[in-house]
């Protein structure tokens, strides 16, 4: 995939840019505080409809500003695309329009229309953070060439509030039995189909991060990354051969188990909401013994990793953004990685010092400063 205009309207720092993209690797180089990061946000935006770095969409609307558009126009396999996001502040309610060519489509058909892999300093969370980090990041990956698993972790989410809720109750009106079997079965059937893809897309994550990180690290460390299950009484490593049904009964057993715990509780606490990954080097915790360059390493394995996977299953490169990787790599490792992705993958990388990029096949360089671009 090629991105080949972006356009922005009050997004951030940019009041009103549009920009001619048509080289395979771009370098936005500026002083701190310029726009390089919201650039590389406005594609994120554009490709998943939620920024990398805020929760907070009202943050991305440049300051007193009321509404906000981003744009991308790219190719793919299929042909040229325009994917518009246009936030508008209308009788003082907000409402947020995201158009495919300009025709509105839902957030479900907005996901993984445009393939983005972004790199950021946060992405050291991954291996650093709590286990919500690993599980989205999991999750996107999947969901990014798989529209069934997007519908699955919706629909996941919806009726565990629903058994969430019934538990509360039951605190004051008493248990509804009845009721409580229904969520049991709902949440039994879809997280055995939850976990079943995510132990199936992980073990070829594990050997695509493996390679790139031995590569990294000139053969010397092995990473492993594993699935760890959460069970009633611990957390266990697990491999992908259960069937669907039986990882249907294994859940409806821990969740009868478990019934009187989450009644106390007021929550469900077993299922992939609560799993993690189980991340090593040359069989040490990644997390909690491994140095900060092996953790930024296995981050980057992974991040790479998923745009290895991204290719296998769309067909082509997604879009590669790097965000500040430059600058906290060793030139022997930078060489590396642009020598991966030169004349392959189309790259938007940010640095403060332009000459932290060589000259390569085909890229070409944007000064960024202060909410405005120029090329060269
Ligand atoms: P660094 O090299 O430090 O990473 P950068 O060029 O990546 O810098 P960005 O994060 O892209 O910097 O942009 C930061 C700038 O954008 C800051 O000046 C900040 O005040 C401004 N900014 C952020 N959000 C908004 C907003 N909603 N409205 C206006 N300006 C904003
Ligand atoms: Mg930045």
């Amino acid at each position: 995939m090629k991105i080949q205009q972006i356009s922005l309207i009050n997004f951030r720092n940019y009041q009103n840019l549009n920009l001619r993209i048509d080289g395979l690797v771009n370098v936005f180089y500026g002083n701190n505080a310029q726009g390089k990061t919201n650039i590389l946000e406005s594609i994120f935006y554009s490709a998943f409809g939620m920024s990398h770095r805020t929760g907070n969409e009202d943050d991305l609307v440049k300051m007193s500003c009321r509404d906000m558009a981003a744009e991308v126009v790219f190719n793919n396999l299929y042909g040229d695309h325009k994917l518009r996001i246009k936030r508008q502040n209308i009788c003082e309610k907000m409402r947020k329009e995201i158009l495919l060519d300009n025709n509105v489509i839902r957030s479900k058909e907005h996901y993984g229309t445009l393939n983005v892999v972004m790199f950021s300093p946060e992405d050291l969370q991954i291996v650093k953070g709590e286990p919500a980090l690993r599980r989205r990041f999991l999750d996107m990956e999947i969901a990014q060439t798989n529209r069934y698993y997007y519908g699955l972790l919706v629909k996941y989410n919806r009726v565990l509030q629903q058994r969430n809720k019934l538990l509360k109750n039951a605190r004051e009106n008493g248990l509804d039995h009845e009721q409580l079997e229904v969520w049991n079965n709902e949440i039994a059937g879809v997280a055995a189909e939850i976990i079943s893809l995510r132990l199936n897309v992980l073990g070829k994550i594990n050997q695509i991060a493996g390679e790139i990180y031995k590569e990294i690290t000139n053969q010397r460390e092995e990473l492993v990354v594993n699935y760890e299950l959460k069970t009633n009484s611990s957390a266990i490593i697990c491999s992908p051969e259960n069937s669907l049904e039986s990882w249907r009964e294994w859940y409806l057993e821990r969740l009868k188990e478990r019934q009187m715990l989450d009644v106390l509780r007021g929550s469900t606490g077993i299922g992939p909401h609560r799993d993690d990954l189980f991340i090593t080097v040359n069989e040490n915790n990644l997390r909690s013994f491994g140095s900060q360059g092996q953790q930024r390493s296995g981050a980057l394995a992974l991040k790479l990793a998923e745009m290895e996977y991204v290719k296998g299953e769309a067909g082509e490169y997604p879009v590669l953004l790097l965000d500040d990787v430059m600058s906290e790599l060793d030139s022997e490792r930078r060489r590396q990685i642009l020598n991966f992705i030169d004349g392959r993958v189309q790259t938007f990388i940010t640095v403060n010092d332009k000459n932290l990029i060589p000259e390569l096949a085909c890229n070409r360089y944007f000064c960024v400063s202060n909410g405005s671009i120029c090329e060269g």
